[in-house]
């Protein structure tokens, strides 16, 4: 039997009456952009969040552009950010006309290292721009320290931690926005593309209902230009859905990384991974470090794949090193606990529906191929 990376159809099955009579309720009501469904999500997402304003958007990337947006990030400005994480992160700030600048990352979480940051802020600095790598908030309270002395704005990409918790408060509560991603294989996903910005800001969730649809205040009468990135009807309706169980799939993803982690913690050259004391970690991705560089990571894959085993590496190449980002200036060795981390990362599967016995045979087989590749 193969193991997936993600399950989605395992999901459905158990919650498809929920679901099926949501989206046809949608379509018997005949209103499929904003609307009613869009407006008690964002009502039901901004409670479960604990924050005033909750802004559906037609995607993670566009959450990201849309809170740049409406913190006036331009031209001439720059953004501190991580060069480990998705290229969306940066490619926003670019798209911004800002140029985003590079802080390394702090090895066992794979977060930006908030200790670094300081060293990074000039002049033209307007925003810091963290990412939850993986599930993991970073370490906030330095980095909104420095936000306050520096009188810079924080944007979180929250896109991989929906429910993750910073001293008991949600990602995405922290920073004056937190943006959040509901492609499919998030932890809460849509059957399409989606995105949220949620902020405590009136002013900014004001600027980001008219950001999202044209500017515009009443119909054909618009104050700035704006983009067309709404969020469907369907998919609020599919996500009111899944938001009721977002709490026990998480849970469950918090079990299955336990039991892996017991697993693989005796195994040398194989780093589980590190979940800090103040972070409640919610896996979107249960990534290990193969630190024992005799583990060759591609022969890994490969004998994984060949026993059915789905395997992927979030990322391979930090961003800095980007071909888009050659104007940056940046040479191999810039960063290298992200260049480190691009060469020894591996996220296996893990999935809410994912069973015990997947994890014991994913787990048995990592450590056959560990143990015979030290040996020969
Ligand atoms: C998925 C993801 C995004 C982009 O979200 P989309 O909904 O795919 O546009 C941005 N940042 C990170 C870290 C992500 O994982």
């Amino acid at each position: 039997m193969n193991i997936p990376l993600v399950d989605l159809k395992a999901q459905y099955k158990a919650i498809k009456k929920e679901i099926d009579e949501a989206v046809q309720a949608v379509i018997d009501r005949g209103e499929f952009i904003l609307g009613h469904e869009v407006e008690v999500f964002e009502q039901e997402i901004a409670a479960y969040l604990g924050v005033e304003h909750a802004v559906g958007v037609a995607s993670g990337t566009e959450a990201l552009q849309l809170a740049l947006v409406a913190c006036d990030v331009g031209p001439g400005d720059e953004v501190i950010t991580t060069p480990f994480t998705f290229f969306a992160t940066a490619e926003v700030v670019t798209q911004c006309g800002a140029k985003p600048v590079f802080v390394d990352i702090e090895p066992r979480t794979y977060n930006m290292d908030s200790t670094r940051i300081e060293r990074a802020i000039t002049k033209r600095t307007k925003a810091i721009l963290p990412v939850h790598l993986y599930g993991q908030p970073c370490d906030m309270d330095p980095m909104l320290e420095l936000a306050r002395k520096n009188g810079l704005t924080v944007i979180e990409d929250c896109a991989q931690s929906m429910g993750a918790e910073y001293n008991g408060k949600k990602a995405g509560s922290l920073g004056d926005a937190g943006c959040f991603s509901f492609f499919p294989s998030k932890i809460l996903g849509a059957y399409g593309d989606g995105g949220l910005v949620a902020t405590n800001d009136a002013q900014i969730a004001e600027t980001l209902r008219l950001l999202r649809n044209h500017g515009r205040k009443e119909t054909y009468h618009h104050v700035i230009p704006g983009f067309n990135s709404r969020l469907d009807a369907l998919q609020a309706a599919i996500l009111r859905v899944k938001l009721r169980h977002v709490d026990d799939w998480i849970q469950l993803r918090r079990q299955k990384a336990i039991a892996y982690t017991e697993r693989l913690a005796s195994l040398d050259g194989v780093l589980p991974p590190y979940a800090g004391p103040h972070a409640r970690h919610v896996f979107n991705y249960y990534t290990v470090g193969l630190k024992d560089t005799t583990v060759d990571r591609n022969k890994l894959r490969d004998y994984l794949a060949s026993s059915g085993i789905a395997t992927a590496i979030y990322y391979p190449l930090s961003l800095h090193l980007q071909q888009v980002y050659q104007g940056l200036g940046h040479k191999a060795g810039d960063f290298p606990e992200s260049e480190m981390a691009q060469d020894q990362v591996l996220s296996l599967p893990l999935y809410p529906e994912l069973t015990e016995a997947d994890v014991d045979r994913v787990s048995a087989t990592l450590r056959e191929f560990v143990r015979g590749q030290v040996e020969s």
